[in-house]
């Protein structure tokens, strides 16, 4: 039996090299972006406008007061997205709206607000109030510095990242190919929604939620049959999902039953299991196999063994394929307000519910098969083996939502 750092050390060892591929930003979202990507130009591009207002020498109204305005000839104005006219004069102003141009000899922008015009007069601008140098002035690569490091290879891309490429003139990026991800699950006793139970039988539940996951880790998944507890069927939809798929997560039939099939099949593929149990709770009978440049990630049939192993052990996998430098479960801290005791040899990942205030409790009955919890669980404590965390303990919480 492997422990977690092990098991996820030996799968990650694998992983191959992204696969690249150029989308346009709009298909960036949430990505892995392969390449740095370096500012190219300044943002803003160029001195302008914060205001719709009036382009002025500061000294010129230095003196303005409601009482006594001063009067600036207006000579000329330049909308949004046309270059500014020629040099700004003494005594005169030039009629701008917010991200025009600042034209040369101007030092600030008057707002139209602290002026007035006069009927009959339009070539004559009244200003109220006075301005500060530079006042109402955005500067060129006052935001973002021409050279400055935007995107490092690994990282994610996220709305932030992407709208500051846009700015930069950036339209297409190089992103790790997202991988196509075989969801399979074993059991005779599954079925699915809309058919009878018959004796003994259950409905499928872990399918919706791989899949689910699947997605979450930037995969694309695909769903399969059922598949009974027969050593042919497993064979065949093993052979099918390895045939259309980057990579194969199934659940059920890895325990040590002799109804299990999975990695017996598995083998008769040609596959190899590099290892087999973990020492998580729950989760125990997690097994990785590797079939050429592809792997099957085994997981335990009961539900919450399915999303526990997944999440610690699958989705890294699933983020490193497709090129993440950071691959670690995103976590928040909180604070326990009842004690977690784990009495048992191996780590446990509890199911907790966080609220608002940060306060952490156990989401309810933590056997691996009952799904009860997950209505209010919104996380995962891991308690070390043979470790109660008291009362007033700060963890992190780790969440899959
Ligand atoms: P196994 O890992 O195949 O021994 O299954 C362990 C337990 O999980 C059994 O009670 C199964 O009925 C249940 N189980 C296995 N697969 C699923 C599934 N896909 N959906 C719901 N329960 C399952
Ligand atoms: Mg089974």
């Amino acid at each position: 039996m492997l422990e977690l750092e092990e098991a996820l050390a030996r799968i990650l060892a694998v992983v191959p090299t992204p696969f690249r591929e150029t989308v346009s930003l709009d298909q960036a979202q949430g990505r892995i972006a392969l390449d740095a990507i370096i500012a190219g130009i300044d943002l803003p591009v160029f001195d302008n406008s914060s205001m719709d207002g009036y382009a002025v020498r500061a000294a010129d109204v230095a003196a303005a007061s409601p009482r006594v305005p001063v009067t600036l000839r207006l000579t000329g104005l330049v909308p949004a997205g046309q270059g500014s006219s020629g040099e700004l004069a003494a005594g005169c102003c030039v009629r701008l709206f917010t991200g025009s141009p600042m034209p040369q000899g101007a030092d600030a922008v008057v707002m139209q607000e602290d002026t007035r015009i006069v009927p009959g007069q339009p070539e004559e601008v009244l200003v109220v109030d006075p301005v500060k140098p530079w006042e109402n002035v955005r500067f060129c690569g006052e935001d973002m510095k021409r050279g400055t490091m935007l995107v490092q290879p690994g990282d994610r891309l996220s709305l932030g990242r992407l709208m500051l490429l846009a700015a930069e003139g950036v339209g297409q990026i190089s992103v790790g190919r997202r991988p196509v991800v075989g969801v399979i699950a074993t059991g005779s006793e599954l079925k699915e929604a809309g058919e009878a139970l018959g004796p003994g039988q259950i409905y499928e539940s872990n399918r919706v939620g791989l899949a689910l996951l699947v997605q979450r880790a930037g995969g694309i998944a695909r769903t399969y049959p059922l598949v009974p507890d027969v050593p042919e069927a497993a064979r065949e939809a093993l052979d099918r999902a390895f045939a259309e798929c980057d990579l194969v997560v199934s659940c059920g039939g890895v325990s040590v039953g002799e109804m299990d099939f999975t990695k017996s099949a598995f083998e008769q593929l040609g596959g190899k299991i590099q290892f087999w149990k973990v020492a998580i709770k729950p989760g125990k009978p997690f097994s990785f196999g590797r079939l050429a440049d592809k792997f099957l990630f085994g997981l335990p049939g009961n539900p919450i063994s399915a999303v526990v192993t997944f999440l610690v052990l699958v989705r890294p996998a699933l983020e490193r394929w497709q090129g993440a430098g950071a691959i670690e479960l995103p976590g928040s801290p909180g604070v326990l307000a009842e004690p977690l005791a784990n009495p048992g040899g191996r780590r446990h990942f509890v199911r907790v519910c966080m609220d608002a205030q940060g306060n952490v409790r156990s989401a309810g009955v933590q056997a691996s098969h009952t799904l009860s919890s997950l209505l209010s669980a919104n996380g995962l404590v891991d308690v070390p083996a043979r470790t109660t965390l008291g009362q007033g303990t700060t963890v992190r919480v780790l969440r899959w939502e």
